[in-house]
């Protein structure tokens, strides 16, 4: 997505990917190796005026010393923040952004406190390498503490209080290096399984924007952020409580592509090209919704009015990302009966 938002400005992309059928390929020359092959991101770095990350789990140190090479964009200090949990909720705090009340675990005896302290029911999670729901272990008694260090126990790990939420939004937004910032519209998220399966947009609320917008300018500056950058948030009691960040594009922003002026791929793109950013205005009201583990028949999804469908032609698996498509109608009401009819025409596994 990335490669195809590049193409139209003249910019050619080039990966690095595990497997050479990565959706990339279908688009680009790819390097084939681990993400952190140190070889390959040597010939990566040299060959490119920029490199930059759509996956958060390479580490810091992979990419220290490409710098010397090329501009690395976000900057490093994001990518590494965001890796660790505790970190990631320390900024935060810092920056006077609400979280959940957590705490680190490393045993068990640690996680027993942590459930005395924090409360409970709560979230067992990994601090690093956590994904889509992977490596979480939702606590609802004392009596589940065995069994979830037993699920998780090993590596570091953070306890945080359940959020009871009304729902899950997230912000998306660019910023240059000059320091401008543009914010995409609110995108309110449904996860299952701590996967998501599709977004609204625009979520209208001007209070909550108003926070997010606040909350997401003062991450960017205290990074010196260049870039899109992704806050996720619970909405608990009217108010928002930040759960993470993502220093990439981000997949409840997939709906930008058809949805708004500028994709948030375009404008990764233009912010990290030192190109002027473009703008984030809504076309109408969309919907994006993941198809997980299968594909499902696009003869019948297109018959939908105002739906694109996106394959990543990537080999299915249980609860892989596999495409998704987006619904862009010009009224809330229209979009949300096209999402209802999409949805039973799609089936997760
Ligand atoms: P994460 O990997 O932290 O983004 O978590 C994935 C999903 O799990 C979130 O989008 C929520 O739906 C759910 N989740 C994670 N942490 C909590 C929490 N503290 N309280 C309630 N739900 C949570």
């Amino acid at each position: 997505m990335l490669a195809l938002a590049g193409y139209p400005l003249g910019l050619r992309c080039m990966f690095l990917d595990r497997s050479a059928d990565a959706p990339a390929a279908q688009v680009a020359p790819i390097l084939t190796g681990e993400l952190e092959d140190a070889v390959q991101l040597r010939v990566l770095a040299a060959a490119n005026d920029v490199l930059t990350f759509d996956w958060e789990n390479i580490s810091g140190a992979a990419l220290a010393p490409l710098e010397t090479l090329t501009r690395v964009r976000p900057p490093r200090a994001a990518l590494e923040v965001s890796q660790d949990r505790i970190t990631e909720k320390a900024l935060f705090s810092k920056l006077r952004i609400p979280v959940a009340a957590h705490a680190a675990v490393d045993d068990e005896a640690q996680l027993i406190r942590a459930v005395g302290k924090v409360g409970l029911p709560g979230v067992l999670k990994t601090r690093r390498l956590g994904y889509d729901g992977k490596g979480q272990f939702v606590l609802r008694t004392s009596a589940h503490i065995d069994e979830a260090w037993a699920a998780l126990g090993g590596s570091g790990l953070i306890y945080e209080k359940f959020q009871a939420f009304s729902r899950e939004i997230s912000i998306i937004g660019a910023r240059s290096a000059a320091g401008d910032i543009v914010f995409y519209p609110l995108s309110a998220n449904t996860h299952g399984g701590g996967i998501l399966h599709y977004s609204t947009a625009p979520f209208a609320h001007v209070r909550l924007e108003r926070s997010a917008r606040t909350y997401l300018r003062r991450v960017m500056k205290a990074l010196d952020y260049i870039g899109v950058l992704t806050l996720e948030f619970f909405v608990v009691e009217g108010r928002l409580v930040a759960n993470e960040m993502a220093p990439r594009v981000h997949n409840s922003g997939h709906w930008t592509i058809e949805g708004c002026v500028t994709s948030q791929f375009e404008n990764h793109l233009r912010a990290i090209c030192d190109l002027p950013l473009g703008s984030t205005r809504a076309l109408g009201n969309a919907a994006m919704i993941n198809f997980l583990g299968t594909l499902p028949d696009a003869d019948r999804l297109l018959t939908i009015d105002g739906l694109a469908f996106h394959d990543y032609g990537k080999e299915p698996r249980p609860a892989r990302k596999l495409g998704h498509c987006t619904i862009l109608k010009s009224r809330a009401t229209e979009r949300n009966s096209a999402l209802l009819h999409a949805l039973k025409l799609i089936q997760w596994s």
